[in-house]
This record gives C-alpha cells, sequence and structure tokens, in this order.
C-alpha cells in the first residue's frame, strides 16, 4: 500500500465483506427480534444493504479492481457479539433492546469506514463513487437514528417493565423421586 488510492481499495474491500455478512446475519436479526417494529426496521435494512452492495460493485467495476479478498473482522466480531446474546436467557423486551445496541454498533462501524472512503473519493477525484458512497452513509444515519428512536419510545420502556407473570417460563415441575439405585427394572 503505497498510496492513498490503495488505501481507498482496501477500505473499500473491508466494508464490502461487512455488507455481505451482514446480509447474511440480518435476517437472523430479523427472526429473533420480538417487538414488530424491530423485525421491519431489521427487514428493512437487509433491502438497504443488498443495495449497498450493489453499489459497492458498481465502484468496483469502474476502478477495474475484484472486490473480493478481504475479511472485515470488525463485523465478524460484532456480529460474532450478537450471536451471544442471542444465547442468553434474557426477556423478550430485554433481548430486544440488547439486539439494538448490537445493531447500532454496527452502524456506527460502516459510518466510519464510509466516512472515510466518502471523503478519499472525493480527494482522488472519483467524484461519482463519492457521490454513491456519501447515499450509503446517509443510509447507515438514517438506520441508526431510527434505531435511536425505536429504543426510547418503544424497545427500552419495554424492557424496564416488570416481565408479566404470565409470560415467564413455568416454574419446573419438582423432579421426580429418583429411583432407587442398584434395582433392575420390572
Ligand atoms: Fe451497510
Ligand atoms: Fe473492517
Ligand atoms: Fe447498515
Amino acid at each position: 500500500m503505497r498510496s492513498l488510492r490503495d488505501l481507498y481499495v482496501e477500505e473499500l474491500k473491508d466494508l464490502y465483506s461487512a455488507e455481505n455478512q451482514l446480509v447474511k446475519a440480518l435476517p437472523r436479526m430479523a427472526k429473533a427480534a420480538s417487538a414488530p417494529e424491530l423485525k421491519a426496521a431489521f427487514t428493512e435494512h437487509l433491502e438497504v444493504t443488498r443495495g449497498q452492495v450493489a453499489r459497492l460493485e458498481k465502484i468496483f467495476e469502474e476502478l477495474g479492481v475484484s472486490p473480493k479478498g478481504k475479511k472485515c473482522k470488525a463485523m465478524e466480531g460484532l456480529i460474532e457479539e450478537g450471536k451471544e446474546l442471542l444465547e442468553e436467557d434474557a426477556s423478550p423486551a430485554v433481548l430486544d433492546a440488547g439486539l439494538i445496541v448490537a445493531a447500532q454498533k454496527v452502524e456506527h462501524y460502516e459510518m466510519a469506514g464510509y466516512g472515510s472512503v466518502r471523503t478519499f473519493a472525493e480527494m482522488l477525484g472519483f467524484s461519482k463513487a463519492a457521490g454513491l458512497l456519501q447515499q450509503t452513509l446517509d443510509e447507515e444515519t438514517q438506520t441508526d437514528e431510527k434505531l435511536t428512536e425505536l429504543a426510547k419510545t418503544v424497545i427500552n420502556p419495554e424492557a424496564e417493565e416488570p416481565e408479566p407473570e404470565s409470560k415467564k417460563a413455568a416454574p419446573k415441575k419438582p423432579a421426580a423421586p429418583k429411583k432407587a439405585a442398584g434395582k433392575t427394572k420390572a
């Protein structure tokens, strides 16, 4: 990597990998969400993300470079943390609040990346690419804002409420007395 152009291409590849990982992760997040508003937000962002992948492919095509060959380890880690969250024994509303935290961490990572490559594209004279990258940056920013709004108005207040008794997992039945050891089956 000797030039700003080299760095530009590397960072674009990183974002390409990140977006493709998200295309796989977002359906899982939508499935895990309980609030219909949050499910809808993830499903909508999946469609937006597919468009972002297409935009990056267009930019690579014009550069005459393959978009492949890099794995975004940060996105891999963020997604891994999201998976850990899903393994927790959490109430649905609290899990939703946690999914928003995970999703906003993802959006902020993307915002940092797109802000940088957009600026590089402007400096390098790739004005068309700069415009496309700005569009994606705006989408990530809007998604982040939407998630903040959802958290404040719907999800966090629900998560703060004590869980209604009826929704709690039924208490486990006392274990059946163990059969005396050593006896053979009848
Ligand atoms: Fe994205
Ligand atoms: Fe990365
Ligand atoms: Fe995003």
